[in-house]
């Protein structure tokens, strides 16, 4: 295989647009996807053509809206190129108004009310700042999906605005400091996934992954992750098979799927991607998902892409590393060389430091559900509670720089800002604090909630509002200021001051930051239904509708729509659980109870003289277990039944789901799992822990 002639392949990219497009078609276009200008109705059907006729060529016979609706899954609907003709026969035709808008029928995906059913039928319009590409023959158009009011009821359309709000306000910045030329800032991301591959047969044994992703039973296996031994191990032939197939898939697609490495969990992994603009990386880390699990099928594999499939295991994420760039190619997160520069890198640091201390609720909701609960909420890191990690050496220059002191680093430095030069950041290499949320690497940040099967479109909504909303204070302070350079100075140093309680270089899996971090006054909302009331505070509807990313409508919607999505999940699992133990878990116990109680009366019967003590013990035990678990049984069914008593308002249902439904589901696990470690593994009804982890 030829890596640069297969390298997105399948993309209608620039180079494509370039070599296909008529030369004022080509511009227009590269206007519209560089600058944001809008495109008129003939260049598009130029585009449309010029499309159909590459799509064809490269043995397409369709073509979709691809769209992101709010169940945080891709969405498609095919049609074919072929148009009838009078006198029978057809021809390939794809128009300029196919191209920009679709109509979906689409009415049966979440709304959280904001679509009434008579106009059920949202439309999806044309984004030309994400390639169309080609997938099993269809040629895919990225689409943003709205109602016909113009809300929002997709993931692209507010990260969309979300790119337009950030590149309004690092403009104003930039102009002040010295880059008119300018022209668009876009924010950068590169999102790690994280991932399980389990054995495909083993998978299909088990109702609880398929049905919901995650094993809902599961006693501890005698090895898990204790010894540490697959962190960077070596690959076994089959996954490294997996993956060679995942990354040559990506590569036609344009994804540039980069590194692969084993993670800390047994049959963990992770696919990094090299960064793109936030809009493209979404779509692309949508896309690599996808073709994950298809090729997983094809070797045999699951790909659970779930936050915690194991109990007891750690879980999997999403490391959306996050920063913003010019179209003159600045990273403005990368440290500088000269004292401007220096000056400017900061103010966007801080700028950043102060929007996660402001808005660490929105962080949190843009990574909640049920799913990530189990590791933002858990025993395990990163938590729930929002902070940051800087690294030493920036940490020493920005105390120095609160207190007006000198920093030293290896020479003594005055560290007026703009006076002298920073020394290049190094990036944090000891790995020491893998357990921050929200982490400084260099030149980028590490936002590392994100869970594994979420799109990462919420996240970067919310970052890229938050921050252009910081920044917008600074522009209106600065372009008041009579002294730029002092108003900067000043700036960094009261940002630091006021803001710097959300930093924090410790060990944020520690029992001890639960306390600091109250006492710091910094938010710890474990669950999602104690964050989704934070996301239609006033303050919250305000921040977004300044920045003109989210109606109060909109974020009314999205609170129903999430908290409903929790809910479900939970009914889903808890239904899944009842099933599992009506039908398999409780006749395996009894199946085993049969046995040993037949066991001990043979032995009474051949042996008057011995009492079969073992067998008499243990039948207690499994009797007791199958009662209680009986019990408890009925308990988790009472509970979901008592969803349907309960008031219409999702935040209600959310919380019954966490406190009653889920907290039940937790006490029959335990039992179910005491059951299974003592219980005959032949007759046990499903693959245990050990023999899911240990996939060859
Ligand atoms: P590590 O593996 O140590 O976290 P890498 O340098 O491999 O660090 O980067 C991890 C991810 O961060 C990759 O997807 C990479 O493309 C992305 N990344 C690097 N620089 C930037 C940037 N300026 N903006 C956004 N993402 C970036
Ligand atoms: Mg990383």
């Amino acid at each position: 295989m030829n890596l640069q002639d297969t390298f997105g392949s399948l993309v209608f990219n620039d180079a494509v647009m370039r070599q296909r497009l008529p030369k004022e078609t080509y511009r227009a276009l590269h206007r519209t996807i560089a600058e944001g200008k809008s495109l008129n109705p003939q260049v598009a059907s130029v585009v449309a053509n010029t499309m159909k006729d590459w799509a064809i060529e490269k043995g397409a016979t369709h073509y979709t809206h691809w769209f992101q609706p709010m169940t945080g899954i891709t969405a498609e609907k095919h049609d074919s190129f072929l148009s009838p003709i009078e006198g029978g026969g057809a021809i390939m035709e794809f128009s300029g108004k196919e191209l920009v808008r679709g109509e979906p029928d689409a009415s049966s995906f979440p709304s959280g009310g904001l679509r009434a059913t008579f106009e059920a039928r949202g439309y999806t319009a044309w984004d030309p700042t994400s390639y169309a590409f080609i997938k099993d023959g269809t040629l895919c158009i990225p689409t943003a999906f709205c109602s016909w009011g113009g809300q929002a009821l997709d993931k692209k359309t507010p990260l969309l605005r979300s790119n337009e709000a950030l590149n309004r306000q690092v403009k104003r910045i930039l102009r002040l400091l010295g880059h008119p030329d300018v022209k668009k800032v876009t924010a950068t991301v590169g999102p790690e996934q994280e991932y399980f591959l389990i054995d495909r047969d083993l998978y299909s044994k088990r109702k609880d992954l398929i049905f919901t992703g995650r094993t809902l039973f599961g006693a501890r296996p005698p090895k898990g992750q204790e010894l540490d031994d697959h962190y960077f191990g070596n690959l076994k032939p089959r996954v490294a098979a997996f993956m060679r197939e995942v990354d040559e898939e990506l590569w036609k697609l344009g994804v540039s799927a980069k590194t692969e490495h084993n993670e800390v969990a047994p049959c963990q992994h992770e696919l990094a991607p090299i960064f793109t603009t936030s809009n493209i990386a979404t779509d692309h880390n949508q896309l690599t998902m996808e073709i994950m699990k298809r090729v997983a099928a094809k070797h045999g594999f699951a790909c659970l892409l779930h936050e915690k499939p194991f109990a007891g295991v750690n879980g999997s994420g999403k490391h959306n590393n996050w920063s913003m760039s010019t179209d003159t190619g600045l990273n403005l997160l990368e440290p500088g060389e000269t004292p401007a520069e220096n000056a400017q890198f900061l103010l966007f640091l801080v700028a950043v430091i102060k929007a996660v201390d402001l808005h660490q609720d929105l962080l949190r909701i843009s990574v909640a559900s049920a799913g990530n609960d189990h590791r933002l909420g858990g025993n395990e890191a990163p938590p729930a509670i929002i902070s940051m990690f800087l690294g030493d050496e920036l940490q020493a220059i920005l105390d120095a720089i609160e207190h007006h002191s000198a920093y030293i680093a290896g020479e003594k430095m005055d560290m007026n800002i703009g006076v002298t030069t920073l020394p290049r950041i190094p990036k944090d290499t000891t790995d020491r604090n893998r357990t921050s949320p929200f982490a400084f690497t260099g030149n980028k940040f590490e936002f590392r909630s994100p869970g594994a099967s979420m799109s990462i479109a919420e996240a970067n909504v919310v970052i890229n509002t938050i921050v252009a909303d910081v920044l917008m204070g600074f522009a209106d302070q600065l372009e008041a200021a009579v002294d730029i350079r002092a108003t900067v100075e000043q700036l960094v140093v009261d940002t630091i001051t006021n803001h710097k309680r959300i930093i924090f270089n410790g060990n944020n899996y520690a029992e001890e930051w639960k306390k600091e971090a109250q006492e710091r006054g910094l938010l710890n909302l474990p669950s999602t239904p104690d964050a989704l009331p934070y996301l239609i505070t006033d303050e919250n509807v305000a921040l977004f509708e300044r920045q003109r990313v989210y109606t109060r409508q909109e974020l009314h919607s999205r609170y129903d729509v999430q908290l409903e999505n929790y809910c479900k999940v939970i009914s889903i699992e808890a239904h899944t659980m009842l099933d599992i133990v009506n039908k398999e878990i409780i006749p395996a116990i009894s199946a085993y109870s049969g046995n040993v109680a037949r066991n001990g009366a043979d032995k009474r019967r051949l042996l008057p003289d011995v009492e079969p003590v073992y067998e008499q013990k243990l039948l207690r035990r499994l009797t007791g277990l199958i009662n209680e678990i009986g019990a408890h049984n009925e308990a988790l069914h009472e509970a979901i039944q008592a969803l349907d008593d309960l008031p219409a308002d999702p935040l209600a249902q959310a919380r019954h789901c966490r406190d009653c439904v889920f907290k039940r589901m937790q006490e029959l696990r335990a039992l179910a799992d005491e059951a299974e470690s003592i219980v005959d593994e032949k007759l046990w009804p499903f693959p245990g822990y050990g023999e899911l982890l240990t996939t060859k």
